[in-house]
């Protein structure tokens, strides 16, 4: 009998527990004309075993015992951390505690030739430098859930960063949480498809006729906004408005689960729950504007490892009340032109969406300027205020 594992396209997050699972190695991830990834069983391998349905969390979901036990404001004091971080650098804190103990640590980068996004290891700080840094797509795991169980199997000690999807997926590969296992789970909007920021990195390499090899979609060059920066091979980069019109399919360019997000609540499978904190100056008075990470520790090994790391930080608890994210209150609501901005890229293919859902206005390349120009006067912060 032909196993089927979804009947809808929003019912697989894409994380890869089935692929992983399969004792006959017989599903891959297909990408989509999408972009997204989805598991596709080969029948011919199949023996209807069933452990593809029984390990799927997003379809049954186990629910997280992890329960918020204190949340904190961190910034990393290595001034370098921090602006090579998305936020406060709370990501290279932790996974350097990690690595000081031999361990390994799991976290998604940019395949260098494809800009793809994937999961990798890394067993030294200059591999995992790679990882820092926000990628917001959707990131492919490959068989990285049965490395991991082999690494934790030989006793090692593991680090597993990702969206709350991926880490429920693989505590459900796992049958649970193993103490050698630190999973940091991010606060998550959602994931855009990759096929998306390929095909921009593409539109960018055209029009300057250069080769890019590195985007960044936080760079910190105007301070702790959303500045997208493209790092060329001949070693000039471009930080523009034209380059950061990606972010308006932040939400509209999304994979179709994302909408029916099981993890939007305050059960974390993450020992530890980073994010943005935004509101930081109001907050906790840190006012440099070079960004802030939310740390909320969930599970006594994550307490364990904040107490340990607090040298290297700035830590200020805050109350979890305090916290603004809705990633820990509700799910992100499917705008109504969804599917025709998904049928509008499939016909007209991305230079029609992006000249028609992100068009350059008058008002965002207004506010880039102003936004750039306050950082050169050091006004930035005050603008903020
Ligand atoms: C898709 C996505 C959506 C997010 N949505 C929100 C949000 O709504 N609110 C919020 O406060 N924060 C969100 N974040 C988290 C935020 O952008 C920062 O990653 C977080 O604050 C950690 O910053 P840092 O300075 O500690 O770490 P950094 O050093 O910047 O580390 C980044 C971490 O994110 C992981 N990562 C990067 N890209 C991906 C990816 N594509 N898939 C899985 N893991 C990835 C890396 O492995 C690493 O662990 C999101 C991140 C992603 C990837």
């Amino acid at each position: 009998m032909k196993i089927t594992l979804y009947q809808n396209e929003d019912q697989c997050c894409g994380c890869s527990a089935c692929v992983n699972i399969c004792p006959q190695n017989a599903i891959s991830m297909i990408r989509n004309q999408k972009g997204f990834e989805y598991p596709a069983v080969d029948s011919t391998k199949c023996i209807s075993c069933n452990a593809c349905k029984n390990v799927c969390d997003f379809q049954n979901p186990k629910g997280s015992k992890n329960h918020i036990l204190q949340a904190y404001a961190m910034q990393h004091k290595d001034k370098n951390v921090v602006f090579n971080s998305s936020s406060g650098g709370a990501f290279t804190a932790i996974s350097d505690w990690v690595l000081l103990q031999g361990g390994t640590v799991y976290g998604a980068v940019f395949d260098n030739e494809t800009f793809y996004v994937k999961h990798i290891s890394a067993e030294c700080s200059n591999e995992r430098d790679s990882m820092r840094g926000s990628k917001y797509v959707q990131s492919s795991l490959g068989d990285v859930f049965k490395q991991i169980k082999k690494d934790l199997e030989s006793g090692e000690k593991v680090l597993f960063s990702g969206t709350p999807c991926q880490c429920a997926g693989l505590c459900s590969y796992l049958h649970g949480h193993p103490e050698n296992l630190v999973i940091v789970d991010l606060l998550c909007h959602g994931t855009p498809s990759p096929d998306l920021l390929v095909k921009h990195i593409n539109r960018i390499e055209i029009s300057s006729k250069k080769e890019i090899q590195d985007y960044r979609y936080r760079s910190k060059k105007y301070g702790y906004e959303h500045t997208h920066e493209a790092l060329f091979t001949d070693g000039t980069k471009i930080c523009n408005v034209d380059i950061k019109r990606i972010l308006k399919f932040f939400v509209i360019g999304m994979r179709p689960s994302c909408f029916e997000c099981k993890y939007t609540n305050r059960e974390r499978y993450g020992d530890i729950t980073i994010g943005d904190m935004w509101d930081a100056p109001k907050l906790v008075g840190i006012t440099d504007h070079k960004g802030t990470s939310t740390v909320i520790v969930n599970t006594q090994l994550g307490k364990k490892i904040v107490d340990e790391i607090k040298d290297s930080c700035v830590l200020i608890p805050v109350d979890e009340k305090d916290i603004r994210q809705s990633a820990l209150k509700e799910r992100v609501k499917k705008p109504k032109n969804y599917e025709k901005f998904w049928n509008d890229y499939l016909k007209h293919g991305y230079d029609y969406v992006l000249e028609h859902y992100a068009p350059v206005t008058i008002k965002s390349w207004g506010l880039f300027t102003v936004q750039k120009c306050a950082h050169r006067l050091h006004l930035d912060v005050f603008l903020k205020k």
